[in-house]
């Protein structure tokens, strides 16, 4: 048995789409717009916007500080806006997610990396150095506009680790409780593109399409269906050791993968025919390695001495997983993703 539920968002894919920026904001029937956008992007914004641009804010953060959202909650009051835009990466998402369930104001979201968060449910927001994630259907944006041509300023490093972000997003939706054949089709795609899109990048061509479509679809995974022990210890590194986001899915995915192979064959199987290799796990570390991401917690700066207290705060909550969690088990996975070893 499975259940299916799927998430109604409206996406308009296509390089230039950011141009019908106005016509989405006025399809939802709003007309007051707060900006939420960086200094590369806020400038060309307004200019599409035109007067539906009523306010302005850039200071969003990673992991969504509460007092950050409360100072943008104040300038999209003073604005007496009724929707907001997101031009950005996952920060800039989540804030938007953030003013949206807490004001009902409609969001519009032009995403700049491969987060996905813009097609989720999900808001994880930080207050006194505490990671807290909801889900509810306010949560979710109305309407997505991915233009290709706003990823192209986007740094080679960043990019990787975005991209392997976002892979592990469908590689989790394969063995997750939830799997369901629509999920399946939309993950293997990802696999497929996002893997394409990496190996092409140095060539530049069309890889970046590859990358965005791949992005759309894993995120809509990850908005689709649980995640499992990849998700969990990657939550727990970013929160408790301050670890950056898209950096340290990078490093842990082929270790979480190597960990759930047994258990997984199946998918593994699977994943390893979209990627085109023999052996799931160590074609995504490959895949890293040779697109020039990091591939240690040591460079991403943890210190071995907090591999305990990972270790501890990762069998605390338990979760669903494939392969069963133990305590010495996640030492040793932490022990080989802090070394950089090849799963
Ligand atoms: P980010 O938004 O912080 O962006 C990473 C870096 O890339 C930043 O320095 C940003 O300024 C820069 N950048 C973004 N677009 C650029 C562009 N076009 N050109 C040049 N530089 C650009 O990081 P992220 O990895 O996109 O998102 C991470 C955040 O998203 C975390 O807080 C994470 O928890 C959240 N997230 C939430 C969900 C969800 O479903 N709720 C899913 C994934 C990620």
């Amino acid at each position: 048995m499975f259940v299916y539920t799927a998430q109604p968002a409206r996406v308009v894919f296509g390089a230039g789409s950011l141009d019908r920026l106005a016509e989405e904001v006025e399809r939802l029937g709003r007309s007051r717009v707060l900006v939420l956008a960086g200094r590369r992007h806020v400038e060309r914004v307004e200019a599409v916007l035109g007067e539906l641009a009523v306010g302005r804010f850039e200071g969003a953060a990673m992991h969504t500080p509460v007092k950050v959202t409360e100072r943008a909650l104040a300038v999209l009051r003073e604005a007496d806006a009724d929707c907001v835009v997101a031009v950005g990466g996952g920060s800039t998402t989540g804030l938007a997610k953030a003013l949206a369930v807490r004001t009902g104001a409609d969001q519009v979201i032009v995403p700049t990396t491969y987060s996905g968060s813009e097609v989720t449910p999900v808001l994880g927001e930080t207050e006194n150095g505490i990671k807290k994630t909801r889900t509810s259907p306010d949560i979710l944006p109305e309407t997505v506009i991915y233009d290709v041509e706003l990823t192209r300023s986007l740094p080679h490093d960043v990019t990787v680790t975005s991209a392997v972000n976002a892979l592990a997003h469908a590689v989790e939706a394969l063995y997750s409780p939830q799997a369901n054949p629509v999920v399946d089709l939309l993950a293997l795609d990802a696999v497929r593109r996002l893997s394409t899109g990496l190996r092409g990048l140095d060539v530049g061509n069309d890889a970046r399409d590859d990358l965005l479509a791949g992005a759309w679809l894993a995120g809509t995974c990850l908005g689709s269906v649980g995640m499992a022990l990849h998700h969990k210890l990657c939550h727990t590194l970013g929160g408790s050791f301050d670890l950056p986001h898209a950096p340290t899915h990078t490093v842990v995915l082929p270790h979480a993968m190597a960990y759930n192979a047994a258990a997984a064959p199946d998918a593994m199987r699977r994943i390893a025919d979209a990627l085109g290799v023999d052996d799931a796990p160590r074609g995504v570390f490959d895949l890293v390695a040779t697109a020039g991401g990091p591939t240690s917690l040591r460079e991403l700066g943890m210190a071995e001495a907090d591999l305990d207290r990972a270790t501890e705060l990762a069998v605390g909550t338990p979760y669903p997983n494939p392969a069963e969690l133990t305590r010495d088990g996640l030492r040793a996975l932490l022990g080989r993703a802090w070394a950089g070893e090849r799963p």
